[in-house]
């Protein structure tokens, strides 16, 4: 399978505020189309840095993919490291030049003389048209290798990837293509997991398996090449079917699904409603439903009750309750999960109280102690869980036990 090496280029994604994800966009089209990424690196607007990393590229892999710094400004350095690179000039292109007026006097401004630089191209080599900007791409060949430059911003590369980069790419893909799997997982510890899988490994060879880790949940993706999508999946599926199976309820869903969008299904094939009751959250739990298209069909609305006074008139928690108990407690999870029920006509109801600090709690409840209800027709539960984290974390992973509890009870039915 041949190998990829991506360059993101900037300064800009080498300070704390911004991220490279054009290589993950990248990296994920690469392996539909068959091709394996093995190197990405990030290299800020310094000549002799981005000249060197491409000439390392260029040795060690058969297509070198860049993004970014090709604007037209001084800083903007990709065309003429690549080209010093290559070992080949740059030939101003009179057709991109004359391309550039046009779209200047289209938006009426003079164009800057700096703009000449986006018209030299490499010699040898193509330039690709970019329809939602300045800086045309580029596509070199030479030895069997290829060099992609491509404009750093993501809703310009993506088109000039998908509509040019790609159908040339494809003829040197081989015959191989990857196939991925990718299955998302609630309530298991990362060694709690691995040691489950561990014995799994070696029973599939030529499946490789990556386990990822969010302060939510877990993600184990299955990879494997075939000649053909299916021969991959011939290779990948019983790995998959024994994850599952050593996985059991832990599995919530696949590839890119949320625990939210999995529940709301659940939701909507059962016919069934939810509301919510939310103190520690303040909301959350209603937003992550909320965020998948077409919860309306199943949400009914989300009682935020941070005060004790809420509680009692919105939920009708009574108020002698919360002062025996405190606003924290077994009885007061309970009565808030049946008041949303009940005052909603809802057919589920989860409810959220806890404390999620830094500051508060008790001996017996520290910071990070949850009390959930889950009101249904077959009546309320709570239960008591304690969560690592600091506040923010605290407060998202309550909400992802909530959701997850409730995608259990309606898997019961
Ligand atoms: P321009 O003509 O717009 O200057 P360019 O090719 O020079 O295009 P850059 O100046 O490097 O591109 O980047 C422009 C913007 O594109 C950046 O400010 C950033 O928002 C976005 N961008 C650049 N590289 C990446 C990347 N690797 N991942 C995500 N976004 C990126
Ligand atoms: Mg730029």
């Amino acid at each position: 399978m041949p190998n990829v090496e991506i360059l993101a280029v900037g300064s800009e994604l080498l300070t704390p505020e911004r991220v490279d994800t054009n290589s993950l966009w990248l990296t994920a089209q690469l392996n539909e189309l068959g091709f394996e990424v093995t190197a990405k690196s990030i290299i800020g607007d310094h000549r002799d840095r981005l000249t060197l990393a491409f000439r390392q590229a260029l040795a060690s892999a058969d297509v070198v993919i860049s993004t970014g710094g090709l604007g037209p400004t001084e800083d903007d350095l990709t065309r003429d490291c690549a080209a010093e690179a290559l070992g080949v000039p740059l030939d101003a292109v009179d057709s991109i030049w004359e391309d550039l007026q046009a779209k200047f006097s289209r938006l009426g401004r003079p164009i800057p003389e700096n703009n000449r630089r986006q018209s030299l191209v490499l010699q040898g080599g193509e330039w690709l048209a970019n329809p939602n900007g300045t800086a045309p791409g580029q596509w070199f060949f030479r030895e069997g290798k290829v060099l992609v430059l491509l404009p750093g911003p993501p809703r310009e590369l993506k088109p000039m990837f998908s509509n040019h980069v790609a159908e040339r790419l494809r003829p040197l893909a081989g015959s191989n293509v990857l196939v991925r799997r990718t299955l998302k997982i609630y309530g298991l510890g990362e060694s709690a997991m691995d040691e489950l899988l561990a014995p799994l490994y070696g029973q599939h060879p030529g499946v490789s398996v990556t386990t990822l880790f969010t302060p939510l949940d877990l993600e184990v993706h299955l990879l494997a090449s075939g000649a053909t999508s299916e021969e991959g999946l011939l290779k990948v599926s019983p790995l998959e079917a024994a994850v599952r199976e050593v996985l059991g309820l832990y599995v919530y869903g696949e590839r890119v699904q949320s625990l939210a969008e999995v529940v709301g299904a659940q939701l909507l094939a059962a016919g069934k409603t939810l509301a919510t009751a939310e103190s520690i959250t303040g909301g959350l739990v209603a937003q992550r439903v909320t965020e998948v298209a077409g919860s309306s069909g199943y949400f009914l609305g989300s009682f935020v009750t941070y005060s004790e006074r809420l509680k009692s008139e919105l939920l009708g928690v009574p108020e002698g309750m919360l002062a025996q108990y405190s606003a924290v407690s077994w009885p007061v999870a309970e009565a808030m999960a049946a008041g949303a029920r009940s005052r909603t006509g809802a057919d589920y109801a989860l409810s959220l109280t806890g404390y999620a600090g830094p500051d508060g709690g008790t001996e017996e409840d520290p910071v990070g102690t949850v009390y959930l209800g889950l009101a249904g027709p077959k009546g309320v539960e709570t239960k008591r869980v304690k969560f690592l984290g600091d506040r923010e974390l605290v407060r998202s992973r309550a909400a992802q036990a909530a959701l997850d509890w409730l995608r259990r009870a309606l898997l019961e039915g």
